[in-house]
C-alpha cells in the first residue's frame, strides 16, 4: 500500500480530514490528490479589462485546487443545523454541533482570531421578520471574509504540507477496490493504493462522483435544485440587518403557490462575481475584511428550491438548462433592473447607467423573465416585496437582480452513520456527498470521518 489514508480533493472537507488525521498520529501515511493548483497558483484570469468574462479553464481556479470551492468565498462558517447540510441526521445534532465549533477553533488559531461571530439568537429582527410573514433562521457565523480565509488556508496548507503528501494538478480518474484497500488511478496514468480512502470532491466533482457510484454499486438519491437571482442593493438599505446579523437567513413562504423562498450567502459591501461551474456561468458574491476593498453595495441571493418527483431525476440537470438559457441570451451572466423587469422589459446599458445602483458585475443588461421559470420568477418578485417591509428600498427600481443563481446539489450518497458507503473503509464527505452544503458541515464532516479512521489507528 502507498498510504493509510488516501484522501480525493482538498476542499475544506479533504483539508481537515487531513488536519485531524496527521495531527493525532502523525505515523499514518496520508496521500491528498486534488485536481487543481496549490493555493497561490490558484489564479482567475478575468481582471474586468482585458479578460472581461469566464474563458472556461481546466482546472477552474475559482472550484478547483488547495481549499476548493470555499477559497475564494466570503468563508462565512455557520455554526448551525439549520441550514448548510444534513449532517446532523448521520451523527447526531451535538456531534454536528461540537465539530463545527471545534473547526472554528482551528480556523481562529490559523489566522481567523480577531474575525467576528455574529448571532441571530434574540435579536429585535426576529420579531420584525415574523410581523412580516418571514422567518428568520437560528445561526451563530464566524465571518472571515475573503482574505482572512485566504489567510487561514495559506496556514493549514503550511503546517499539513511536511506531514501529507499532496498531489496537486492530479485529478483521479478512477477509484477501484482492491485486496486490503482501494486503488485510485490518476489521469497522468498513475495508481496509487491505501487501506481507506476518504473522497471528499464537491460539486465540481459531482458527476465524477456520479459514475464512482455507478461503477461501484454504490446507491444513490436524486436531490433538489435551487434556482433565483443575486440582488445588489446600496449598503445603506440593508444596513440595519448586515450589521446586527451579518448574515441573515431569511425564509418567505409565497402567498400565491405556498414556495419557500430564502435569501442566502449575503455579503455586505461586497462584489457580484462570475462561478464556472461545468463549463456553465452562474452568478455568486463575495465580500471582503479589508476596508479599502468595500463597495458601496450589499448583494444576497434569492432562491426557490425545486424538487422533483418521479419520474425525472436529473434536477441538477434542470438547472444547468436555464442557466446555459442565460450563458445563451446574455454570453453570461444577465443583469437586469427591478423596474425593468417589473414593466416587462429588458435592461439596456444604457438604463442601468442611469440607474442609482453601481454594478459591482460586469453582467450583460437583459431580460430575465425570458431565462427563469414563471412560477419562480413570481416567487422572487413576491419576496422582493417582502423584504422591502423590513428593509425598505428594497423592491426599488434600480435594484438589481443577476441570473442566474443556481445552487447545485449533489446526489445524496447512501451512507451509514461513519459517512462510509456500503464498502468498508470507503467514505464520502463534503459536499459531494449530498450530505453538506456548506463550508463549516464540510469541514465538520472532514474531523468526524478523520476521527472514525483515528479509532482504528
Ligand atoms: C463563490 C463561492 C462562495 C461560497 N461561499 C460560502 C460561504 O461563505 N459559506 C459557506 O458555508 N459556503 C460557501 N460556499 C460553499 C462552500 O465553498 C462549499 O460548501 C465547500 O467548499 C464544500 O467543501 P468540500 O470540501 O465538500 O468541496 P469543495 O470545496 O468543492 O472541494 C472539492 C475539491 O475536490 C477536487 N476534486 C473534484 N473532483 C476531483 C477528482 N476527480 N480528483 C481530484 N480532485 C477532485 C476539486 O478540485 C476541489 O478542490 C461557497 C461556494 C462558492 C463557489
Amino acid at each position: 500500500m502507498d498510504y493509510d489514508v488516501m484522501i480525493i480533493g482538498a476542499g475544506p472537507g479533504g483539508i481537515f480530514s487531513a488536519y485531524e488525521l496527521a495531527e493525532n498520529n502523525p505515523e499514518l501515511r496520508i496521500g491528498v490528490f486534488e485536481a487543481g493548483h496549490p493555493l497561490e497558483k490558484r489564479k482567475c484570469p478575468i481582471d474586468g479589462k482585458t479578460v472581461k468574462s469566464c474563458v472556461r479553464c481546466k482546472p477552474c481556479a475559482i472550484m478547483n485546487g488547495f481549499g476548493g470551492a470555499g477559497a475564494f468565498s466570503d468563508g462565512k462558517y455557520n455554526i448551525t443545523n439549520d441550514f448548510g447540510g444534513t449532517l446532523y441526521e448521520y451523527i447526531g445534532r451535538d456531534t454536528a454541533m461540537e465539530l463545527m465549533r471545534y473547526v472554528d477553533d482551528i480556523n481562529c488559531r490559523y489566522g481567523g482570531a480577531g474575525t467576528k461571530m455574529y448571532t441571530t439568537a434574540g435579536t429585535a429582527f426576529k420579531k420584525l421578520c415574523m410581523q412580516n410573514r418571514l422567518t428568520l433562521l437560528d445561526a451563530s457565523v464566524r465571518h472571515l471574509g475573503t482574505d482572512i480565509n485566504y489567510v487561514v488556508l495559506g496556514n493549514l496548507y503550511a503546517e499539513l504540507r511536511d506531514k501529507v503528501d499532496f498531489h496537486f494538478d492530479t485529478p483521479v480518474y478512477d477509484l477501484r477496490s482492491c485486496e486490503d484497500g482501494y486503488e485510485i488511478i490518476t489521469e497522468k496514468g498513475d495508481h496509487y493504493t491505501a487501506a481507506k480512502c476518504i473522497v471528499s470532491v464537491g460539486r465540481s466533482g459531482s458527476k465524477w462522483m456520479e459514475h464512482i457510484c455507478r461503477e461501484l454499486d454504490i446507491p444513490t438519491r436524486s436531490n433538489r435544485v435551487d434556482l433565483g437571482v443575486r440582488v445588489e442593493i446600496p449598503s445603506v438599505i440593508f444596513d440595519n440587518i448586515t450589521d446586527e446579523l451579518y448574515e441573515g437567513k431569511i425564509v418567505y413562504r409565497t402567498e400565491k403557490f405556498e414556495d419557500p423562498v430564502r435569501t442566502f450567502c449575503m455579503n455586505p459591501h461586497g462584489i457580484v462575481v462570475n462561478e464556472n461551474t461545468n463549463g456553465i456561468v452562474t452568478v455568486n458574491g463575495h465580500s471582503f475584511e479589508d476596508e479599502h476593498r468595500k463597495t458601496e453595495n450589499t448583494n444576497f441571493a434569492l432562491l426557490v428550491s425545486k424538487h422533483f418527483s418521479e419520474p425525472f431525476k436529473d434536477s441538477n440537470g434542470y438547472g444547468e438548462s436555464i442557466a446555459r438559457l442565460s450563458n445563451m441570451l446574455g454570453g453570461g451572466v444577465i443583469v437586469q433592473r427591478f423596474g425593468d423587469l417589473e414593466r416587462g422589459r429588458r435592461s439596456t446599458p444604457a438604463r442601468i447607467e442611469n440607474g442609482n445602483v453601481r454594478p459591482t458585475l460586469n453582467a450583460t443588461p437583459g431580460d430575465l423573465s425570458l431565462v427563469l421559470p414563471k412560477r419562480i420568477l413570481d416567487g422572487i418578485i413576491e419576496m422582493i416585496y417582502a423584504l422591502d417591509r423590513i428593509a425598505p428600498g428594497v423592491a426599488n427600481e434600480d435594484t438589481l437582480l443577476y441570473g442566474v443563481e443556481v445552487k447545485f446539489y449533489n446526489m445524496e450518497v447512501e451512507l451509514n452513520s461513519r459517512l462510509e458507503t456500503c464498502h468498508k473503509d470507503l467514505f464520502v464527505i463534503g459536499d459531494g456527498s449530498g450530505v453538506t452544503h456548506s463550508l463549516s458541515h464540510a469541514s465538520a464532516s472532514g474531523v468526524y470521518v478523520a476521527r472514525e479512521i483515528l479509532r482504528e489507528y
